[in-house]
């Protein structure tokens, strides 16, 4: 691979068939090349989503995703109940109070997950929705997701997933575990650069859209479900992406869903393992623990930093600092994608190095 190792939780690396999709020769979208390409990727979509119905795309990135899901779901003055295990489940809470929603907040000490009892024990008849992080990539956590949507199935709730970072790395099965509006981004686990944002919706997801009276114009479900119809988008689509995307779906679909999977948590297993015998500490608590990233305590002053920028400046490798309260205390190594054992091994050894660099 040329240019830098990407060992971040996103943008990941993107596989050279990808790039030389993303170069063929440009197609107008008003064509029936273009149809053709989009009911390609659209298959392939519900196929990664797991589910049977649309899922939608927009040119922008994941946070467009949350905020399009949003203003899509509700009305202002809804309540609604939001649940934050770190920085994207507040980012998440952040844009539904910015259009006029009443939430009411469960915050989860960074580094655990949410649980059932303590959904069970905020929600209220009053809300008309919840919306969670299924993988926070600011701590490693993993929400259980499977389960608040069985405990959702029956209620008159609408159940909102922001998976930008864990869709395509670990298992989330949209229609079976009852979720209702499913988000995610091309440059994670679906190894396509940035630029895209995808949105699964339920048949309940999509009467709340004709019924939600939030203004909105460019990132309205009911023009994009249209257009879907014609085997189109509403606007002039990020063709190249669309052609990446669909070229990145093919590889996922030749691997098979459950051999992605299966790799993911293999190549978790050997990261966790290969550094195990160092000062670094898993950040995350086990029980909540996910297969797409890796966030390790540096409680050495200062090693945190040192690691990030010497794997950049010697080794050619990109990691992630800490968000937030993390900031400098953590680091985090995303292994999501396009990440073989290779690259695992290669990213624990130089860590290894430079860690004995630091303890002499
Ligand atoms: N949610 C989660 C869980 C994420 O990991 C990210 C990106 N790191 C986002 C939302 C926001 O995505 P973007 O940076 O593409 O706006």
């Amino acid at each position: 691979m040329n240019g830098k190792l990407l060992m971040t939780p996103g943008p990941t690396n993107v596989p050279e068939r990808v790039l030389k999709a993303m170069a063929s020769p440009m197609i107008h979208h008003r064509t029936s090349d273009y149809v053709k390409l989009f009911a390609e990727l659209n298959e392939r979509l519900k196929f990664v989503f797991q589910t049977k119905n649309p899922v939608l795309m927009f040119p922008a990135a994941g946070t467009g995703g949350l905020e399009a899901s949003i203003v899509n779901s509700f009305s202002p003055g809804d309540k609604v109940l939001g649940v934050s295990i770190g920085e994207f489940g507040d980012r998440f809470i952040k844009i539904a109070k910015i259009y006029g929603l009443q939430v009411d907040e469960i915050h989860v000490p960074w580094g655990e997950a949410v649980t059932l009892d303590e959904i069970k024990n905020n929600l209220k008849d009053e809300h008309k929705g919840v919306f969670i992080t299924h993988g926070e990539t600011s701590t490693g956590g993993v929400n259980p997701v499977k389960d608040i949507g069985a405990y959702l199935k029956d209620k008159d709730k609408l159940f909102i997933v922001d998976a930008v970072s864990s869709l395509g790395a670990i298992d989330i099965k949209m229609d079976e575990w009852n979720i209702d509006v499913l988000i995610t981004a091309s440059q994670k686990a679906l190894m396509c650069p940035p630029g895209l944002f995808f949105v699964g919706l339920s048949d309940k997801a999509m009467e709340a859209a004709r019924t939600s009276t939030m203004p909105r114009f460019y990132f309205d479900f009911l023009s994009a479900r249209k257009f879907y119809d014609k085997g189109q988008n509403p606007y002039t689509p990020a063709v190249s992406l669309v052609a990446a995307q669909n070229e990145a779906l093919k590889i996922i679909e030749e691997e098979g869903l459950s051999n992605v999977f299966k790799r993911h948590d293999t190549l978790a297993k050997r990261l966790r393992d290969n550094l195990k015998n160092t000062p670094l500490k898993l950040f995350t608590k086990e029980y909540a623990i996910g297969n797409n990233l890796t966030v390790f305590s540096c409680d050495i002053e200062g090693s945190a930093s040192i690691i990030k920028s010497t794997l950049e400046s010697d080794y050619d490798i990109l990691i992630a600092g800490g968000q937030s309260h993390t900031a400098g205390k953590v680091i985090r190594i995303g292994h999501m994608g396009y990440v073989n054992e290779e690259m695992i091994d290669r990213t624990s050894s130089s860590i290894i190095k430079i860690l004995s660099e630091i303890n002499k």
